[in-house]
């Protein structure tokens, strides 16, 4: 468990677009942002960029990310005005819903040698869709990589959704958390390279990005410099280039 987990709010519902009806129940003494929903020492809200884009983007947040004062799902969120953000490891009907067309979604996710083996494995991306951004929802976890396996295991609606894969990824800005390749991405960091591979130039992601950077900042200056990159914690789970 993470160190700062048990001081930390439990968020009661945590599923929508809208700020304003977001409710949190906050029994620790610790005073929270009601925006971000992280202590006011650690609040985002100054890097939130609000970011125009015409893919819709469904972000499935591992309940062990929420307490995460390094995780960036809800960042994305708060930038992305077309988002939505659910919380849970097995979402049944509420995912149906948050799937309905008419938009066809599309699984921010790379093919694995397992999910063939599995049988689970989705078809690749079809290059139809790729034309036509208005109609598509991304759909992202926002996990470890075995949380995200779980999730997917947990929900079959994910297992047969046509998957897109980052054939190229930049270097991550992503410090914090330790990570296995530096390659791997952070959740919000993922989603923007998809985001440009689905809308190309017309979605400016760069400032969104830039926040980003800040973001890490301002985290890394509240650590001890020892372990400003050395956390053992979970990764938010990103592809490594081989995985591509
Ligand atoms: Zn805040």
């Amino acid at each position: 468990m993470h160190a700062c987990a048990l001081a930390l709010p439990r968020i009661v519902l945590v599923m929508t677009a809208h700020l304003s009806d977001v409710t949190v129940n906050v029994p620790s003494k610790r005073l929270h942002c009601i925006a971000c929903l992280r202590p006011q020492t650690t609040c985002l809200c100054r890097w939130v960029t609000p970011t125009p884009h015409r893919v819709e983007v469904l972000i499935l947040q591992h309940p062990m990310e929420v307490a995460q004062v390094k995780g960036s799902a809800r960042l994305l969120h708060m930038s992305l005005p077309g988002s939505l953000l659910l919380t849970g490891e097995a979402f049944g009907a509420t995912l149906d819903a948050a799937l309905r067309g008419p938009r066809r979604n599309l699984l921010l996710y790379p093919q694995v040698p397992c999910d063939l083996a599995a049988g689970t494995q989705s078809s690749v991306v079809d290059t139809q869709w790729l034309l036509q951004p208005d109609q598509l929802r991304l759909v992202v976890l926002d996990g470890t990589w075995r949380k995200s396996r779980k999730m997917l295991s947990l929900n079959s609606q994910l297992q047969h959704m046509q998957r897109l894969s980052l054939a190229t990824v930049p270097a991550s800005r992503y410090l914090i958390r330790k990570a296995h390749d530096s390659h791997q991405l952070s959740t919000l960091e993922a989603t923007c390279a998809a985001l440009v591979r689905l809308e190309g130039d017309g979605v400016a992601v760069q400032p969104l990005l830039e926040a980003f950077d800040g973001f890490v900042g301002q985290q890394l200056a509240r650590r001890p410099s020892s372990s400003a990159a050395s956390d053992g914690a979970s990764i938010v789970r990103r592809p490594t280039r081989r995985e591509l």
